[in-house]
């Protein structure tokens, strides 16, 4: 094709082969809750996809998984058309891809960014729940980031969820968004049940999450262990947002919506990375499985300014840990199962 003229053969089939990996782990692992590779493996695949689409940007098309957030949605339930995109985060390894993240985001806004609200990131699955009038009218799961999966009789049945917002001044229309998932308790239990029934277990407590969330049975959903945690906002109309991400928490707080109490605001790198050492010393003191810390710009005038690429917004990043073992050792089980 003429738009990929000048990209040597090689480059061309081996980023058609790992888009073509990418693609089939993508809905294995968000349609399917099954994957069959590691996490490790599906990041190493979208690291070489980026560094060929970097080599050669015409490869860097729409549909590339690298510019796409989850899997189009299952056909079990019926698809939600998000008010506003959900979407995914970038990530950084190391303190120098956090120190140019920072440094980026002052360059684009001429400005210090900071004070950063440091948050665990919670290893779940993202849902959008929307209230109107303080009432839950609808829970829906990420899906391809514009559509997602109607699961609202499931997150219903979760508990802490409210079903009503507290209090007399609620937003008309609020969308609120967070991270459910399974407590590391429930998730070995739940698998030691499925192991017993001669059923696969789940590959981690983030699978099995967005297995039991995903159930057409809420019954089913009903019994698991599940729990919620927000983390965000979309819509908010007919009472002002407040003026800060850590604001915007507290104000949850007060609706009885269920925020972390583990989230710091800071303002300097040197704090970010001691907040991301102090988790990654203190893992596995939450009862739920993190994956790494979540650094978002306090202000909320700032992050409307810095706004989003095709799949993550710019003023925050995801700073992940490596891996933890345990979850290829129950992927072996799995996939001999
Ligand atoms: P992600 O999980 O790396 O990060 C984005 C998500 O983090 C958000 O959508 C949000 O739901 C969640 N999150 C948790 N805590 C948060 C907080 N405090 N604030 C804001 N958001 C928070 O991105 P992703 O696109 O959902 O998934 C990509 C990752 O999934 C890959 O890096 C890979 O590890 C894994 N994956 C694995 C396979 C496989 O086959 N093994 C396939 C696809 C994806």
């Amino acid at each position: 094709a003429a738009d990929v003229e000048g990209v040597p053969v090689g480059a061309l089939e081996r980023h058609a082969e790992l888009a073509e990996l990418a693609d089939e782990a993508n809905w294995r692992y968000y349609v399917l809750d099954q994957p069959t590779v590691s996490d490790g493996e599906y990041d190493a695949w979208m690291r070489e996809l980026r560094e060929l689409e970097e080599a050669h940007p015409s490869l860097r098309t729409p549909d590339s998984p690298t510019q796409k957030v989850g899997a189009p949605i299952s056909t079990d339930f019926t698809p939600v058309q998000h008010l506003r995109r959900l979407e995914s985060l970038d990530n950084a390894f190391n303190p120098a891809d956090l120190a140019g993240w920072q440094a980026r985001a002052e360059r684009l806004l001429e400005a210090d960014p900071g004070p950063y609200l440091c948050e665990l990131k919670i290893d779940g699955l993202a849902i959008a729940l929307v209230y109107e009038k303080g009432r839950l009218v609808r829970g829906a799961t990420r899906g391809d980031g514009r559509i997602g999966d109607d699961v609202t009789a499931n997150v219903r049945t979760i508990e802490g969820i409210p079903h009503r917002l507290a209090g007399d001044n609620v937003p008309d229309v609020v969308e609120v968004r967070g991270e459910v998932f399974f407590p590391v308790s429930g998730f070995e239990k739940l698998n030691e049940q499925l192991v017993a029934a001669g059923k696969a277990p789940f590959a981690n407590p983030r699978n099995s999450a967005a297995g039991s969330l995903r159930q057409k049975d809420p019954r089913i959903t009903a019994q698991r262990e599940l729990r919620m945690i927000a983390h965000g906002v979309g819509t908010w109309e007919g009472t002002p947002l407040p003026k800060t991400q850590s604001a915007v928490y507290e104000k949850l707080r007060e609706f009885g919506l269920p925020i972390s109490d583990m989230y710091k605001v800071v303002g300097s790198l040197t704090e970010i990375d001691e907040f991301i050492e102090y988790y990654r010393q203190h893992r596995h003191d939450p009862a739920y499985e993190i994956d790494g810390v979540v650094v978002k710009i306090d202000k909320i005038e700032l992050q409307r300014q810095l706004g989003s690429t095709s799949r993550a917004p710019r003023w925050a990043i995801a700073f992940k840990y490596p891996p933890e073992e345990v979850n290829t050792k129950l992927l072996d089980i799995q996939v001999g199962i």
